[in-house]
């Protein structure tokens, strides 16, 4: 897929596949039984209720002309108790159908929170990620309506429909035959909006995650916003993703609308008629119709319209329903392009040799970020990256942990190659410390053990002294058990870095990946961190990209990275003495942080 963004519309599917009911239908299955219950009380409830008429065509035709008192009574007592039957009985469907209909939506909503658990990388690199948030959100509740009470509605009120055609035709056949002329004209109606229908619903839909990618972009960049003031521009362009979002609703709901009115229409002219003709066969010399059959009848037309116009209703929530479908299915089928060969086997405890074997890879087609890399690294030791930025440091590393795969080569760790065993092998023997230095929502002593869910206390305290950040984490108001929010944002950027470190050395691992892990940390703390680390990265393989080359000067090996390949590597001394762009670039650090440039 091309990358997305919050001012470009999903790809609209031409036709519905009928598969995205069939699958919706999975979820339903499991409440079948309660269902089917439900139905069945509602079928009798209305059963009964449409004897009502009848009941009320014999006091007119017959108890009141035979001053009957005793038999007026017992129907109207019956139909009390009638009436009392159905309330009980609709208060019933309602609250097993709203617990069903939010079971599913909790069935829906965690399939796809799962699915995109395992999505990798690039999936997220390549659309906004509030059009993701709003699938699981928005367009998941948006089923609410037609699974807490549409199912059940539309099966009950086609049967309503059924018997109350039956009750019809038992009043009068002729009658019945003019009231059924109305429905191929409500037919004509629906096919004639049907097709513009879904696609005012669809754009509707987009509309409506583009607008929720903005504002989560807004919130995520509100410092950067406030600080180049452009609170206005962005005012403007949410108010146009606002405008539009309002203009496809008002589009698409105008075809909602024009259902009802089309009901009533069709209802009114139809009752119409049924009068007209009802009063000239009562009028008729040869009376063939009587004024009881007349009123029972209309109170049946009533009753045949009322679950035609719900069906109506439920046809609009099933089309608005079909194009969330469309992408809350699309979201769960996104293939997970990183996972487990089919025979993946476990990986074998890491002893941390690590080669790289003519590892070639790209983002995006055609366009090669790594070409034809070669190296070796053996058990325990470390290897930094330098180069200038883009150079596709972050992207070697990444590879390594296998975040992406790999467009051709092999990355072999003690010479298993890491496509072959299971991802959850693989990384719970990693230690990886990213650029982003994220914080979850929680205490600081959960957020280190994010690292290993096992570690006690004590373990996730003495990592975070070998990181030197026991210091500034004891100081705070609640030490470990302090309170941080999502992104950390009451910690300074050098604090976040040394918690997420921390994470990283707590699970033990045996190869440890560390980009840019001291860019932000004050020399001092680099300085107390380096001996720490000096310490516990023996025995380990890691890679430590760096921009300030004091951090690295170690390493035992360090590779210059440019251009898609490895352009220079050897140890420090070795590439100073070689006199090429490690040299340049050690120099112009140096430059930079002599007294005279100071
Ligand atoms: P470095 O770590 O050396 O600064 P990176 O490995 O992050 O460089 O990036 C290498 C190149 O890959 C850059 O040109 C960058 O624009 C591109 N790149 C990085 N991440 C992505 C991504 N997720 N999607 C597409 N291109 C990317």
């Amino acid at each position: 897929m091309a990358r997305n963004k919050y001012d470009m519309d999903e790809i609209l599917e031409d036709s519905f596949d009928t598969k995205q009911l069939k699958r919706l239908a999975g979820y339903v299955s499991p409440y079948k039984t309660k269902m089917a219950g439900v139905i069945v009380l509602m079928l009798s409830s209305s059963a009964l209720t449409m004897m009502v008429p009848i009941f009320f065509q014999r006091i007119m035709d017959f108890y009141i002309p035979d001053k009957n008192m005793e038999k007026i009574l017992t129907v109207s007592l019956l139909t009390l108790a009638i009436a009392c039957y159905s309330a009980v009985a609709m208060r019933f469907k309602i609250k097993t159908m709203s617990v069903i209909g939010q079971s599913i939506i909790h069935a829906i909503r965690n399939d796809i929170f799962n699915h995109l658990q395992e999505l990798p990388f690039s999936y997220y690199d390549d659309r906004p990620h509030g059009k993701i948030q709003v699938r699981v959100v928005n367009y998941v509740n948006s089923l609410s309506d037609l699974l807490s009470n549409g199912i059940v509605n539309t099966v009950t009120d086609l049967c309503n429909l059924i018997f109350i055609i039956i009750f019809m035709l038992i009043c009068d056949a002729r009658l019945t035959l003019i009231c059924l002329c109305g429905l191929p004209l409500l037919a004509v109606v629906i096919v004639f909006i049907k097709r513009k229908q879904r696609r005012a619903w669809q754009i509707q839909s987009n509309k409506q995650s583009n607008l929720n990618a903005y504002i989560a972009e807004s919130i995520n960049g509100i410092r950067v916003t406030q600080s180049f003031v452009r609170e206005n521009e962005n005012t403007h362009i949410f108010s146009n993703l606002s405008g539009s979002y309002r203009n496809a609703w008002m589009r698409a709901v105008k075809f909602n609308f024009t259902m009802g009115p089309s009901v009533d229409m069709i209802s009114a002219i139809t009752t119409s008629f049924v009068y007209v003709l009802g009063i000239r066969w009562i009028l008729a010399p040869d009376a063939t119709l009587t004024v009881g059959i007349l009123i029972a009848f209309t109170a049946y037309i009533g009753r045949f319209w009322a679950p035609i116009n719900t069906l109506a209703g439920f046809y609009n929530s099933l089309l608005t329903a079909i194009s969330y479908l469309e992408r809350i299915f699309e979201t769960i089928d996104e293939p997970v392009l990183v996972q487990d060969a089919k025979d993946a086997s476990v990986m074998p405890s890491i002893r941390g040799d690590v080669e790289f074997r003519d590892v070639c890879f790209s983002y995006e087609e055609g366009h090669r970020i790594l070409d034809h890399i070669n190296f070796t690294v053996s058990q325990g030791q470390t290897y930094a990256f330098v180069g200038p930025t883009g150079a596709g440091k972050s992207t070697i590393v990444n590879l390594i942990s296998r975040f992406y795969n790999v467009d051709s080569g092999q990355i072999l760790i003690d010479g298993n190659d890491i496509s072959t065993v299971t991802i959850r092998s693989l990384r719970t023997q990693m230690g990886v410390m990213m650029q982003d230095s994220f914080i979850f929502s929680g205490t600081i002593m959960d957020n280190i053990r994010y690292g290993n869910k096992e570690a006690a206390d004590e373990q996730v305290i003495a990592a975070a002294k070998t990181v030197c950040a026991h210091d500034f984490i004891s100081q705070m108001e609640n030490g470990y058990h302090t309170e941080v929010n999502e992104r950390g944002s009451r910690l300074s950027a050098g604090q976040r870095q040394l918690i997420s470190f921390a994470r990283a050395l707590l699970a033990d691992p045996k190869i440890l990946i560390l980009d840019e892990a001291t860019s932000s940390i004050d020399t001092e703390t680099e300085i107390l961190l380096q001996k720490g680390l000096n310490e516990l990265l023996k025995g380990r393989t890691s890679f430590i990209i760096a921009h300030r080359l004091s951090t690295i000067k170690n390493a035992d090996c360090i590779m210059y990275v440019d251009q898609g390949g490895i352009l220079e590597h050897g140890t420090h001394e070795e590439l100073l003495a070689q006199k090429g762009a490690y040299y340049e670039l050690y120099m112009s650090q140096f430059d930079f942080l002599s007294p005279a440039n100071a």
